[in-house]
């Protein structure tokens, strides 16, 4: 049987249309629905207690609320406690990954409770960067907005735990989304939905200058992060195909203007990869870019992926080029992918699973 449209999609004007095609017209039911739903976290009509049992047969012969459902599960052994799951979209059975980041042990040792979670935004990628498993199996489609809020729902369920702060990280370009993305960006900052902050919500692109200019005017002050991975055209047009697109001489002054109109300094992503940009003329180059940004850097050694050519860097190269930075006064940070364990880089687990298919869909630890 086909998938029920869900209802995670909906904001309340076309809640109350929903309904209304039902035949209920109360704004009052529009309401209920709405805490079942989005306060309580309740995905089964048959629990929606102070609703009609008419009410909630006919929704349910009409609509569905979760459209995926978590097949994979994969917790890192290695202390970060991060979780990767993979989960099935009942539309047409494509599979997307996610990931769960609980947060950093802090100083004194304690564990905030802080959860983090990498959301995917297109099944596949179409940019193809070169370093990237999401981008080898090319583009199968993009997310619906309930697909996107569903990621997180299925988060908490998971982590028994709300969801505090959000990365657009995952497979996918998000801005390549912007149709869907917008919708669920006003459903995950709007108080009586998600009500998660726009300052807990960071976009990564990889430079779309399109959908750049879309998100600007949407309103909505999130955080951007932009993966740069070169900071030359010829080093980036060699593993980022976008450059070609959106070569720097379009992305800078773009990221520029987004700096005037947002309160968020903007986060340069770069993976180091050995032999490709991890030279001495990049990072001087970086730094005017991070200059002329205002930005800070986020430099991340690559994590392998199989089939790919590429290595990571000495760890004394990596330091030398983040040294170079800070000498510079660019505020950089050095991360370690967490979960190295669980091929937490995007793409890996959708890859495995497609080339070698699970018999059944067991959740595994
Ligand atoms: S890095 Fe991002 S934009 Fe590039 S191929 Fe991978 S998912 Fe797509």
């Amino acid at each position: 049987m086909a998938q029920l449209p869900s209802l995670l999609g909906l904001n309340r004007e076309q809640l109350a249309a929903a309904l209304a095609e039902l035949g209920e017209q109360k704004s009052f039911r529009t309401s209920q629905l709405q805490e079942w739903i989005w306060k309580k976290r309740v995905t089964d009509f048959e629990q929606m207690t102070n609703l009609p049992p008419d009410l909630r047969r006919q929704l349910a012969s009409r609509y569905s609320i979760m459209p995926l459902q978590v097949v994979e599960q994969h917790r890192s052994q290695s202390g970060s406690a991060t979780c990767k799951f993979l989960s099935r979209l009942l539309r047409d059975d494509e599979l997307i990954e996610s990931v769960l980041i609980p947060a950093a042990v802090g100083k004194d040792g304690d564990r905030s409770n802080r959860v983090t979670l990498c959301v995917s935004s297109q099944v596949g990628c179409a940019f193809g960067c070169r370093f990237c498993a999401s981008g080898l199996l090319g583009l199968k489609r993009s997310l619906t907005t309930a697909e996107l809020i569903g990621q997180i729902f299925a988060a908490e369920s998971l982590a028994c735990h709300r969801v505090d702060n959000l990365v657009f990280m995952g497979m996918g370009e998000p801005l390549a989304n912007i149709d869907n993305l917008l919708p669920a960006l006003h459903l995950i900052t709007d108080p009586s939905f998600l009500a998660i902050g726009a300052r807990h919500i960071t976009i990564s692109t990889s430079g779309h200058v399109q959908g750049l200019a879309r998100l600007k005017t949407c309103g909505i002050p999130v955080r951007l992060a932009v993966s740069l991975h070169g900071a030359t055209d010829d080093v980036r047009s060699q593993i980022m195909p976008v450059n070609r697109r959106w070569p720097l001489s379009e992305l800078l002054p773009a990221l520029e203007n987004w700096r005037r109109h947002s309160k968020h300094i903007i986060t340069l992503e770069y993976i180091l990869i050995s032999g490709v940009n991890d030279d001495p003329q990049q990072s001087e180059h970086l730094v005017n870019i991070a200059r002329r940004l205002h930005a800070k850097v986020n430099l991340i050694p690559y994590n392998k992926v199989e089939r790919l050519p590429w290595e990571r860097p000495e760890e004394d190269v990596c330091r030398r080029f983040c040294h170079e930075l800070i000498n510079h006064g660019i505020p950089c940070t050095f991360r370690y992918e967490k979960g190295h364990d669980i091929d937490a880089a995007c793409g890996q687990l959708r890859r495995r699973r497609i080339s070698s298919p699970a018999k059944s869909d067991k959740i595994s630890e």
